[in-house]
């Protein structure tokens, strides 16, 4: 903000939705207020006329003294009970409209897994294939999986590439069922996802996701979430940090694996022990270290791994993975090709559809192919520093 000099803009906006809301509160209370006073206007006015009716029956000895009395003890009462009433009333509105969104939010969460009919999830043994796949993210947006038809192959390391936008993360959302197509079924082995147990079903995945947690935790637990089971597995957690090449920079860190990776804590030893930040390149290998706490699982997948490492880094993870996973399904995705270009098969999306697929060599055989383009474009300057990236090829997608 002040590098950009944005504090008067933000300061502007802020008071001006300040003023939205108080003007909506003010306007709240003003209603009731004139509620308030029409109801005991009227109250007083009813109590006034009763009294005055009674006295009027006292004089001509209708009535005694001490009906008046009662009369006007009978009054308060009854409007006691009313005034209780009316806040009950109102109490009840206000939370019927809380509820009312309490009810959907569960119900959004309910549809989500309704369609379970919890068949057991068998082990992947041919290949997860998305079957004429549609998606969009709601009704009035428009569709980012259009007829996707994708073959991921059991027991290959598979690289799915694509320009920005192409709906690459998409495809792994949905292969970790945080939505459901549309339209079309994926197949796990010829079963349709929807048929499993949620939860079984993502047991078998490893998914490091494009948008990765950074959690105010230490780094064991930062990694550990990974299979919480092995938390306190120092085995397991250092053969993750080693596999995503963050074993070195584990050991200079202050305390080492139970370092805080946040300084939003206070130590309260004077700063002693107080939390690291890393850097964004150090973070994505600490999500990468995240997914290879699941190295055993069937299905490994992984959303743009290393597009934030420098060019040593970025080879050493994808060698590691490709050494961990050999045998094992993979599926690596990439805007950017060198992640891989050894792939043992290699997916091009383009506006949520296959546009291409084969080996690198295979596709570099079509010169006007876009797997070609992309790779022309990026090793074209690759030669000096700032090779461009994909992204900057076709800026902002669709
Ligand atoms: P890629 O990973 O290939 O760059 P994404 O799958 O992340 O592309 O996104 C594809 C398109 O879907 C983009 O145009 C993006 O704006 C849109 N999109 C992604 N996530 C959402 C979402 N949660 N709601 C609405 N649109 C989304
Ligand atoms: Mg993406």
């Amino acid at each position: 903000m002040r590098a950009y000099g944005v504090g008067e803009f933000v300061r502007t906006r802020m008071l001006s939705e300040l003023r939205v809301m108080n003007g909506l509160e003010r306007h709240a209370d003003q209603r009731q207020r004139f509620l308030q006073v029409a109801a005991a206007t009227v109250s007083v006015a009813m109590a006034t006329l009763g009294l005055l009716l009674a006295v009027n029956l006292a004089v001509r000895h209708l009535i005694s003294i001490g009906d008046i009395a009662l009369y006007v003890a009978a009054a308060s009462g009854v409007q006691g009970g009313l005034a209780i009433l009316a806040g009950a009333a109102s109490h009840l509105v206000r939370a019927h409209g809380v509820y009312a969104r309490y009810v959907e939010l569960m119900d959004t969460a309910k549809a989500q897994v309704s369609q379970s009919v919890s068949t057991s999830v068998p082990r992947l043994t041919r290949a997860i294939v998305f079957d004429d796949v549609w998606f969009r993210y709601s009704p009035n947006l428009p569709w980012i999986l259009e007829g996707l038809s994708l073959v991921v192959p059991a027991g290959m390391f598979t690289g799915i590439i694509g320009l920005n936008g192409a709906g690459k993360s998409t495809i792994i959302k949905l292969l970790n069922r945080l939505y459901e197509p549309t339209e079309g079924r994926i197949l796990w082995d010829g079963i349709d996802i929807r048929t499993f147990d949620v939860r079984d079903y993502r047991t078998h995945l490893a998914t490091m996701f494009q948008d990765y947690v950074c959690y105010d935790l230490t780094l064991r637990e930062n990694i550990g979430l990974g299979d919480v089971s092995s938390i306190d597995d120092d085995d397991a957690i250092g053969a993750a940090l080693e596999g995503a090449g963050l074993k070195g920079a584990a050991e200079s860190l202050p305390l080492k694996w139970e370092t805080m990776l946040s300084r939003i804590f206070s130590s309260g030893d004077g700063g002693q022990s107080s939390g690291v930040r890393l850097s964004g390149g150090e973070w994505q290998k600490v999500a990468a270290a995240r997914t290879m706490m699941r190295s055993n699982v069937d299905v490994m997948l992984l959303d743009e791994p290393t597009s934030g490492l420098d060019a040593t880094a970025e080879a050493e993870l994808v060698g590691k993975v490709v050494a961990m996973r050999a045998g094992r399904t993979t599926a690596m995705i990439s805007h950017r090709l060198f992640p891989v270009v050894h792939a043992e098969r290699i997916a091009v999306i383009d506006h949520g559809r296959l546009v291409e697929e084969g080996r690198h060599a295979e596709l570099m055989s079509r010169p006007d192919g876009l797997y070609s383009t992309l790779y022309r474009a990026q090793m074209g300057t690759s030669s000096g520093a700032g090779a461009p990236e994909v992204d900057t090829v076709r800026a902002g997608g669709r």
